[in-house]
């Protein structure tokens, strides 16, 4: 079946608004990464604040994948949805040490991303427990700045500048350090940045005679719109893989290579159906206004991300522009001056590339549900989460009377 019959069919069983995943799409990007770096020991740890419904990290375990967790409750979800504690890495920033001694009773690698946690780290576990440890190698991998992690000003990881500082630390305090870490954030527009920041890491890795791997994060980057320049996986898997064998040889025994994808993996197999409210003719443009908002997809607000609109529900109509905007009482536009197939009132809307940080960004702003999830999985839709209701909403309040 035609992908958009299939979503009209869901956003007709389901309802609208509703986020629709195609297991096979992620499926097929994971054994594509594996496949780039087919030489070296690669393990790829799903980066799971991109989309975290027990479904989606079920399918993902069965392939043989591991997961990213920033946040003890991801890690509960993880352990949940059957991933062994060995299998996770819990890479938070900026949270509590009780956090992080919550995660080593789990059983989860810990990876250090401050001095400071560091040393209580240390002081509490001494060479009991190791640690991995997040270094800011202070390369740009990408060009949108909100989203990239490595400048000076981040607050993410230690900088490679203290690595004196560091050693000192594991020292005095025998920390057992068995993996370094760097995420530059999303957008590798070219694999030589991201092997200029590999070998920041090779250098460091020197210092640190107990590393079982190294964690290069993520920041592949997909195609948003046609055109777009995304990671060519193959050849940075070439290049890396060879170089990653090479440093092996010099540190005299053999590593693992991870890895942390969450866009890569799932935002291509995402879809967020939504139907036309109404139609709204200005001195300016004619809006479509439909059932959703920066309550339910974010992106195109926050970060001024292109999500490509399509109408399903007319294919084959005349192509006309439109002005895409939500619901919410907050400037909330979709996307300016895009060509859509007529759009009429009641016709579905389908934004592609839905399937990272979409659903997990949403929220209950004016007051409206979260939308649906559906798997659509070896060929049949699954409803994997459902819409919220008016109970939801009012869940946590308590009784106060006047
Ligand atoms: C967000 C995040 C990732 C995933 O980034 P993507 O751009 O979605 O691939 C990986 N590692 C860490 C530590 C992260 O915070």
């Amino acid at each position: 079946m035609e992908i958009q019959q299939q979503l009209l069919e869901v956003a007709k069983e389901f309802g609208a608004p509703v986020y629709v995943y195609n297991a096979n799409q992620i499926i097929s990007q994971y054994h594509r990464l594996k496949n780039a770096f087919k030489p070296v020991d690669v393990k790829i740890k799903y980066a799971c604040k991109a989309l975290n419904n027990s479904a989606i990290l079920k399918v993902l375990h069965k392939e043989g994948s591991g997961l990213d967790t920033v946040s003890i409750n991801e890690v509960l979800l993880g352990l949940r949805a059957g991933f062994t504690p060995q299998e996770i890495i819990f890479t938070p920033n900026c949270v509590s040490i009780e956090e992080i001694q919550e995660a080593v009773k789990l059983g989860v690698h810990i990876n250090i991303d401050n001095i400071s946690i560091l040393e209580q780290f240390g002081a509490i576990y001494g060479d009991s427990v190791p640690c991995c440890i997040r270094i800011n190698p202070h390369i740009l991998a990408g060009g949108n700045s909100k989203i990239s992690t490595g400048h000076i000003d981040s607050k993410f990881g230690i900088s490679v500048y203290q690595l004196r500082h560091v050693l000192r630390v594991v020292e005095s305090q025998k920390i057992k350090v068995n993996g370094l870490h760097m995420h530059t954030g999303s957008d590798i527009l070219d694999s030589g940045v991201f092997l200029q920041g590999a070998e920041i890491l090779f250098d460091a890795a020197k210092h640190f005679p107990n590393l079982e791997f190294l964690d290069f994060g993520s920041g592949f980057k997909v195609a948003y719109k046609p055109g777009d320049i995304t990671t060519d996986i193959e050849e940075l898997g070439a290049a890396l893989s060879s170089r990653f064998l090479e440093f092996c040889e010099e540190y005299g025994k053999p590593l693992e290579l991870w890895f942390e994808p969450g866009k890569f993996l799932v935002s291509e197999s995402g879809f967020f159906l939504v139907k036309v409210n109404v139609l709204k003719q200005t001195t300016a443009t004619v809006f479509a206004g439909v059932d959703s908002g920066l309550n339910h997809l974010i992106r195109p607000m926050l970060y001024d991300s292109y999500h490509h609109i399509e109408n399903i529900s007319n294919p084959n109509g005349r192509q006309r522009i439109y002005t895409v905007v939500g619901y919410i009482c907050e400037t909330d536009t979709f996307g300016w001056d895009r060509q859509l197939n007529e759009v009429r009132e009641g016709d579905i809307l389908c934004f592609r590339n839905a399937g990272a940080y979409g659903f997990t960004m949403s929220s209950n702003y004016n007051a409206r549900f979260r939308p649906a999830e559906v798997l659509i999985y070896e060929g049949k839709a699954h409803l994997i989460r459902k819409r919220e209701s008016f109970e939801d909403l009012i869940r946590n309040e308590e009784e106060f009377a006047l």
